[in-house]
C-alpha cells in the first residue's frame, strides 16, 4: 500500500505565505497520498481564512485553529496529535525551511531512518544578532543538557508514525521539541541543507519568545542548574574548614581580634549548611519534577520472538 505522509504547518500571522506555502507543498508532494495539517495559532490576520479557502478547494487540507496565541511549540505539538500519516514533516509556513528537501527526506526514511532532521548548512539573511545568539544557545544547550541536541537544527524533520506516537507520549506542557524527538531515540539521521530567506513578513519570534525557548530547552531538559547547588553547599563546606584552621590559628598566635574568629566560623559554617540543605531539597524537586513530567521510561524500538500483549 502507498504509504501516506502528513506535513504539519504552524503558522501565525502568516497571511502573505501562506498560499505560497500551500502551492509548494503540494507541488513537492504531487504523486505521494499526503494531507496538509495547517495550525492557525491564534494569528490576527487573514491567515485563517485563507487557510478555510484552501480547505474548501482542497480535501487534503486539515485546519486546526487555536483560541489564542499557544506559541509554536504548541501549535506543532496539536499538528502531531492528529497526523495520521505513516511519516509525519514539520515545517515553517515561512518557506524558511524548502520544502523541495522533503522527498530527499522520505526516501531517507525509507532507507529505513526513523528520523530524518534538516541541518542547516548556512543561514541566509539573517541578522548577526541572530547567528550569534543562536549559537550562544546551542552552546549553552550542550553544556546542560543530558539529552543530545543537534546543533543547528529547528523542527523542521521528518518522523515515523512510531517516533510521533512516543512523542503524543510526552505529556509535557514546557515543550521543548527538537529536544524531545533527539530524547526519543530511534534512528536519526541529519539532512544538510540551506536555510534561505523568510519569503514574507517577519520573524514572529520575538527576543521574549526565544528567551522562554531557551528556557525551556535548559530547564526541561537538564537537572543540572538544582544539582549544582549542592555542590556550591559542599564547596562552601570545605571553605569553612579551611576558614576554621585559620581562625585557630590566628586565635593561638594571638593575632585575632575578639569576637572575630566565633563570627567568622559562626558564618561559613551556617552557610555550608544552608547551601547544602537547600541542595539536598533540590534533589527531591528534581526528583519530584522528573515524576510529574511522566515521560515513558523507556521506548522499543523493535521486538524480536515477543508476542504482543493482549
Ligand atoms: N509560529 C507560531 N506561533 C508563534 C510564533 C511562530 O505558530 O507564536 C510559527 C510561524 O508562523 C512559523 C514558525 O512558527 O511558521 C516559525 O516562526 P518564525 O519563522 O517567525 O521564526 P524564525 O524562523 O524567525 O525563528
Ligand atoms: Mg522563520
Amino acid at each position: 500500500m502507498k504509504k501516506r505522509i502528513s506535513v504539519v504547518i504552524p503558522a501565525y500571522f502568516e497571511e502573505m505565505v501562506i498560499e505560497t506555502c500551500y502551492q509548494r507543498l503540494s507541488a513537492v508532494l504531487e504523486g505521494f497520498d499526503y494531507e496538509l495539517i495547517f495550525v492557525d495559532d491564534g494569528s490576527g490576520d487573514h491567515t485563517l481564512d485563507i487557510l478555510k479557502a484552501l480547505a474548501v478547494k482542497d480535501a487534503r487540507v486539515k485546519v486546526l485553529s487555536f483560541s489564542r496565541n499557544f506559541g509554536h511549540q504548541a501549535a506543532v505539538t496539536a499538528g502531531l496529535h492528529i497526523a495520521k500519516g505513516d511519516a509525519v514533516v514539520v515545517i515553517d509556513a515561512d518557506l524558511q525551511d524548502p520544502p523541495e528537501i522533503i522527498p530527499d527526506m522520505i526516501a531517507l526514511w525509507e532507507q529505513g531512518n526513523d528520523v530524518v532532521y534538516a541541518k542547516r548548512k548556512k543561514r541566509e539573511g539573517e541578522s548577526l544578532f541572530k547567528r550569534v545568539t543562536a549559537k550562544m544557545f546551542y552552546r549553552l544547550l550542550h553544556v546542560f543538557s543530558d539529552t543530545d541536541i543537534p546543533e543547528d537544527t529547528g523542527d523542521f524533520r521528518l518522523m515515523d508514525k512510531k517516533v510521533v506516537d512516543a512523542f503524543n507520549a510526552m505529556g509535557e506542557h514546557n515543550r521543548f521539541i527538537r529536544g524531545m524527538v533527539a530524547w526519543l531515540g530511534y534512528k536519526q539521521v541529519p539532512l544538510e541543507y540551506v536555510r534561505e530567506k523568510r519569503f514574507a513578513g517577519k520573524t514572529k519570534y520575538t527576543l521574549k519568545k526565544m528567551l522562554s525557548l531557551s528556557y525551556n530547552a535548559i530547564f526541561s531538559f537538564s537537572v543540572t542548574p538544582i544539582k549544582f547547588i549542592k555542590s556550591l553547599g559542599l564547596i562552601t563546606l570545605a571553605f569553612a574548614a579551611g576558614v576554621i584552621i585559620y581562625v585557630l590559628v590566628s586565635k593561638g598566635t594571638g593575632n585575632a581580634i575578639p569576637g572575630w574568629s566565633s563570627l567568622m566560623i559562626v558564618t561559613t559554617v551556617l552557610m555550608g549548611v544552608q547551601l547544602f540543605s537547600m541542595g539536598i531539597l533540590g534533589e527531591y524537586i528534581a526528583r519530584t519534577y522528573e515524576e510529574a513530567r511522566k515521560r515513558p521510561i523507556y521506548l522499543v524500538s523493535e521486538k524480536i520472538n515477543v508476542e504482543e500483549n493482549k
